[in-house]
């Protein structure tokens, strides 16, 4: 086991709060809402930067199961609030397949819950939390905030305000942030950084406002990258410039 503490090489960021959302688990062409073998890529990706002894927090959504917002909208017509319950059993989930194939992996997990679920998963304990990390286990947060009405980025800027990390790297469908949707207009200019105050005049999608507010009252820097790319959290965390860095 790698020790937090003692990297082969010197990583730009020693603590990580990765936000990976649901549908990164998940497989369009097949339908399955958990795919083993993007878990598999993923639980690699993580391992090799877990090996240089980063200290790695993850964060999961539960998007590619439930979405209580999506549900009250819905022909089910859940309630919010019951459709956010939902959902944040959906992060739950999603956390033990990962937690399942990072050991596999060979790297030590304990998952965290904000709601209380003892069987299979701890209560989120701040100073466990960061113990955990300091003895190189690999922290997986799950059940969002435990309140209705708020997401998983919110949950990441929250827990990365409360263990003092470094920086916030969230994994997109879209290898970083664009003047505009770079689907519609292939000509939409990559930004490799930009300030939050710019992120916030222009409106660019970066998180829901109330994750992005936690970021910017902390001073928590985000990095919005893909996972497609082999390797792009390992270049991340030692610097390079991959993804739009917000700071
Ligand atoms: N959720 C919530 N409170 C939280 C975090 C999440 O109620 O603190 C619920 C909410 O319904 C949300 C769902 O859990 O839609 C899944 O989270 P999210 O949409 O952030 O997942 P992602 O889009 O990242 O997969």
């Amino acid at each position: 086991m790698a020790d937090a503490n003692s990297g082969n090489s010197s990583p730009k960021y020693k603590r990580i709060v990765l936000k990976l959302s649901g549908e990164a688990l998940g497989d369009r062409s097949s339908g399955d809402a958990i795919s083993g073998e993007i878990l598999q890529r993923i639980a690699v990706e993580i391992k090799k930067v877990h090996d240089l002894g980063v200290q790695v927090c993850l964060v999961v959504g539960g998007g590619n199961i439930f979405r209580g917002k999506l549900g009250a909208a819905s022909d089910q017509k859940v309630d919010r609030t019951t459709g956010d319950f939902m959902g944040m059993m959906a992060t739950m989930i999603n956390g033990l397949a990962l937690m399942d194939c990072l050991e596999k992996n060979g790297v030590p997990v304990r998952v965290q819950s904000a709601l209380h679920i003892e069987e299979v998963a701890e209560p989120f304990i701040l100073r466990r939390a960061i113990r955990h990390l300091e003895k190189g286990r690999v922290v997986i947060f799950v059940a969002g905030t435990g309140n209705p009405y708020f997401s998983t980025d919110t949950t990441a800027a929250l827990r990365a305000s409360e263990i003092g990390a470094d920086v916030i790297m969230k994994a997109t469908k879209v290898d970083g942030i664009y003047s505009e949707d770079p689907v519609k207009n292939p000509d939409a200019e990559k930004f490799d950084n930009i300030t939050f105050i710019d992120a916030l005049k222009n409106q660019y999608a970066v998180m829901d406002s109330t994750a992005f507010s936690l970021c910017l009252d902390n001073e928590m820097p985000i990095i919005v990258f893909s996972m497609n790319e082999p390797d792009s959290i390992l270049r991340a965390v030692q610097g390079e410039p991959i993804g739009t860095l917000v700071s």
